[in-house]
Order: structure tokens, then C-alpha cells, then sequence
């Protein structure tokens, strides 16, 4: 489905231009459904729902988080669509299943279980109280599934959200909030409970990050964004880069491996930030394996193929003096067919990953790629490849990936890896709970350490005691 993008931009203004003629029956902001231009507006209005909000249940919050998931999951054609139009990125039938799955799986309030101590002297009850406004940061490569994810997490915690998009995904994260915030005005006569900024820009997001009013900020991205929130001053939960690595040894079932590399690899084009990014394999198996990725649908590119590919896919630029490489723009999340046509070889369309022999010196290696294409690199044995996994993983201690019936080596890799998710004989989106136990947010939480967020994530402690009574057990003498 083609979607207008103008038609986009003009609900968007439409919705800002109504606003002078807004009733301003309940407050300044109301009618705006979660659209503004000034991130100072955004954040008030963030902070007024977050009043209203706490005047309410959380059966309320339950029920606007279900609006929420009812439109993630029923529009998630038309949305999917418009994010896919929009960042030119991914695959459409992914975009559109992001929407569901977060719609469906997200955690909601029935993660707020308190903690109880009773006892001798009495009881304590621990609850777990909002923050009040969190600042949010999105990526392009998941713009409106994090939003959807965020908002659910953070409105079950009983907060209110200020997101600044990426500029690539800006129009479908102001449709979606629209949309929310429509749907859940109609239910329950609160407005903005999820604000976002119309026209993001590195102006807007430090404005956010450090508003009197903003009480902590959650940001996914890559390197710059993570670094810039930590030194924001304020509580900061950081989804921040990763570069997963896959070990394959000796013991490992290799057509289930090259199933699973294939299909984490290849979802959305390989831009989860959990996804398989590079294979480290033990040479008695590194032949065997590269024959069961092609057998199970990948299409093997030669040496000469992968240089020209990498030519032009990786490029290198400078970061505060410094050279760096990174993933090419114009190659970021694009179809395997068009990495293909830059290596100089045509694939079927349908074809979902390309891969190859490489040394670890390929740029494809240590760079977090993004694309359709993943580098196997041949070690002599376990050892080599948990250590080269390690280092490549460059301590961002986001995902790793092994693929084994050796316990003992399913044991080291963990222990070297230390990284927030460790995936066995899976691809990596089974750790967030599909094809696996567990449930899913799009913000992983690395270097601060929260791990896939929650509810939980975005509350406070606190907790209430009372000296002496109720603790009905027993009989102390003295009563
Ligand atoms: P990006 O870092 O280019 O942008 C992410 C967001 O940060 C955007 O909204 C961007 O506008 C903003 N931003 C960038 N620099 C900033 C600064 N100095 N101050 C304020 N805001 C800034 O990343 P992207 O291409 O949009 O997304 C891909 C990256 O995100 C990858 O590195 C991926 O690993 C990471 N990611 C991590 C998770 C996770 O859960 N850990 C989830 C998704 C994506």
C-alpha cells in the first residue's frame, strides 16, 4: 500500500494549525493530540497529562495501554506501510509485524507486583511509583514500534512520555501518537499522555534532556546519542549500539544454525540491534556450515565479490579528529539483491542474506553493518572464536550468539561475553520472547544495565511500613 507522504504532513499541520482554535476546556494543550512543535510545549504537556493520569486507576492505565496495543496490532498495515515509505528501510512485511509483536508482547501493568515483608514488627509493602515525565529518544530503524513499546512500558509505570524521533522516521512517530492519542481521548477525555516533536533536532533533544520538568530519559540509538544522554545529568536508561557476534562449533547442529543465522540476520534487513552481525566458526566445520547457509537459502559471495561490496558499503569518517568506519548510508537496511548488485552479482529478489568468507580485518567485521550481508570467519578452534567474538563485540556487553551442544563451551562463551543477552541454538529474536521464553521491548538497555525494559523499569520504590501491627501471624507475649 502506497501511502502519501503529503497527506501525512498534512494531518500533522492540520493538527497544529487547530490548535489556536482548541477549546481549552480542560487545559492549553488539549486538542493537540500529542503534536507539538516546541519541545518546551511538549514537555508542560507531558507533565499536565502526567497530573491527570495519577488522578486515575491503573485499570485506567490498563485500558490505555490496550488502546494502544489494539491500534499497534489493527492498523499495522497502514502504519507498517508509512514507516517502511518513510525511512526507505527494512522490509515492509517486518515493519508490519513489529507492530503486532510489540503490541502484542509488550509487558503492561501486571508487571507492577509489590514486594511484601511481615513480620515480628509489623509489615512493610514496597510499590512502584512513576517518575513523571520521561524525555525518549527513537531510532530510524524502529521509529514508531519503539514509540509503541516505550509508551505502553512507560504508561503502565504511571508516566508520561516526551519523544524526540529520529528526523528519518519524524512523520509516522507524529501519525502513530496522533492516532493513540486520539483513540485514547475519545475513552478516557486525557490528551498527550505520549508528546512528540514535530520536527526533531539535536536542539530539541538537549532541551528535553535537560527540562526542569523532564524526570529521567530513555534513549535508543547508536554511539553519539547513548554518550550524550549519560552525560545529561539525569537519570538515563541507554539502549545503546551493539555488534553481536555468532560462534559455531564443532558440536553444533549446522543446518539449525544456518536456519537461525538466516533468519535473525536477515529480519528487517538486519536492523535489530540484536541481530547476528558476524560468525566466528571452528575450521572443521567452517566448509559444512557455508554449504548448510546455502542450502538453506543464503547465496554465497566470493572474495572478489565481497571487496567490491565492501568498497562501497563501508565508508570512513571522522569522528572528533578521529577516522572511523562505519556502515554506508545508501546500503543501511537495504535488500540482500541490492548489496548483491553492488558486489556485481544478480540474486533473486527473494533471496533474504548474502554472506562470505572473510578475514576479521573485513570492515563488515567490527562495524555494526546493519545490511543483509554477514561476514564468517574461520578459527581454529572455540577458544579463538569466543576470544575474537569478544573483541569484536567491543564491550557495548549488548548480544551474543552461540551455536552448540557443548555445554562446557555455551558456559565460557557466557562468562567471556558478560553480555546482556546470551542466545543458545536460536536466532536472536528469540531472546526477546519470540521463538523463545521471555518478553520484548525494542530498548535494551546496555550500559546502564536495566536489560530489556519494563514496566518496572520506569518506577520508583517506594515503600510503606507500619510498626507493630498487622502482621496477623502467631502470637507475640507482649501485645
Ligand atoms: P542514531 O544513533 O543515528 O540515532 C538514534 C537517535 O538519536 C535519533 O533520534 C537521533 O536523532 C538521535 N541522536 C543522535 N545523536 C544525538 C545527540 N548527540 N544528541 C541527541 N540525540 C541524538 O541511530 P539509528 O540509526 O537511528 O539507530 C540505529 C542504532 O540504534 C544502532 O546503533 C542500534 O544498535 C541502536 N539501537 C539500539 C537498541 C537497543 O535496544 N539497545 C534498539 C534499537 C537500535
Amino acid at each position: 500500500m502506497q501511502i502519501d507522504e503529503s497527506l501525512i504532513r498534512s494531518v500533522v499541520a492540520q493538527v497544529l494549525a487547530e490548535v489556536g482554535q482548541a477549546p481549552a476546556a480542560t487545559s492549553g494543550f488539549t486538542g493537540r493530540r500529542g503534536i507539538f512543535d516546541c519541545a518546551h510545549e511538549a514537555v508542560h504537556a507531558a507533565r499536565e497529562a502526567f497530573e491527570r493520569l495519577s488522578e486515575r486507576t491503573i485499570a485506567d492505565r490498563k485500558q490505555v495501554i490496550d488502546i494502544i496495543r489494539q491500534i499497534a496490532m489493527d492498523q499495522k498495515v497502514e502504519l507498517g506501510t508509512m514507516e517502511m515509505n518513510e525511512t526507505q528501510i527494512g522490509r515492509l512485511s517486518h515493519k508490519i509485524e513489529k507492530l503486532e509483536t510489540l503490541g502484542k508482547m509488550t509487558p503492561g501493568v501486571e508487571f507492577l507486583e509489590s514486594k511484601v515483608y511481615s513480620g515480628d514488627h509489623g509489615l512493610a509493602i514496597i510499590e512502584h511509583a512513576p517518575f513523571g515525565v520521561i524525555g525518549c529518544i527513537t531510532p530510524v530503524t524502529h521509529s514508531l514500534p519503539t514509540i509503541t513499546g516505550n509508551a505502553i512500558n512507560m504508561i503502565a509505570g504511571g508516566n508520561t512520555l516526551v519523544v524526540n524521533p529520529h528526523p528519518g522516521g519524524k512523520l509516522v512517530a507524529a501519525e502513530g501518537v496522533r492516532r493513540y492519542n486520539e483513540a485514547i481521548f475519545r475513552a478516557l477525555g486525557i490528551d498527550n499522555l505520549i508528546c512528540v516533536i514535530a520536527e526533531p533536532t539535536l536542539e530539541t533533544a538537549d532541551i528535553i534532556f535537560h527540562h526542569r520538568d523532564v524526570a529521567m530519559i530513555c534513549v535508543t540509538g547508536g554511539p553519539a546519542v547513548a554518550r550524550a544522554a549519560l552525560n545529561s545529568g539525569k537519570k538515563a536508561v541507554v539502549a545503546g549500539p551493539g555488534n553481536p557476534p555468532v560462534v559455531v562449533d564443532e558440536t553444533a547442529d549446522l543446518d539449525r544454525a544456518a536456519r537461525c543465522i538466516i533468519q535473525g540476520g536477515s529480519y528487517d534487513n538486519n536492523l535489530l540491534c540484536i541481530a547476528e552481525k558476524e560468525v566466528f566458526v571452528v575450521n572443521s566445520v567452517f566448509d559444512d556450515l557455508m554449504k548448510a547457509m546455502e542450502r538453506a537459502g543464503a547465496v554465497r559471495l566470493n572474495s572478489a565479490e565481497i571487496d567490491r561490496l565492501t568498497r562501497v558499503a563501508i565508508s570512513e569518517v571522522e569522528v572528533n579528529g578521529k577516522k572511523k568506519l562505519v556502515a554506508a548510508k545508501d546500503f543501511i537496511g537495504k535488500d540482500a539483491a541490492v548489496l548483491a548488485k553492488a558486489a556485481g552479482k544478480t540474486i533473486n529478489s527473494q533471496v533474504e542474506l548474502i554472506f562470505g568468507e572473510t578475514d576479521e580485518h573485513n570492515p563488515f567485521v567490527p562495524v555494526e553493518q546493519m545490511m543483509p550481508f554477514i561476514p564468517f570467519v574461520r578459527c581454529h578452534d572455540v577458544n579463538e572464536a569466543i576470544e575474537k567474538a569478544k573483541f569484536y563485540e567491543h564491550g557495548f556487553r549488548h548480544t551474543a550468539i552461540i551455536h552448540s551442544n557443548n555445554v562446557r563451551n555455551m558456559t565460557r562463551m557466557g562468562r567471556a561475553m558478560d553480555t546482556t543477552l546470551f542466545v543458545k541454538n536460536g536466532p536472536c529474536m528469540a531472546s526477546l520472547g519470540l521463538g523463545g521464553e521471555g518478553y520484548i521491548s525494542f530498548s535494551i538497555a546496555t550500559p546502564t544495565g536495566e536489560g530489556v525494559t519494563t514496566p518496572l523499569t520506569f518506577t520508583r520504590e517506594r515503600r510503606c511500613s507500619l510498626i507493630d501491627d498487622l502482621c496477623i501471624l502467631g502470637h507475640p507475649s507482649k501485645s
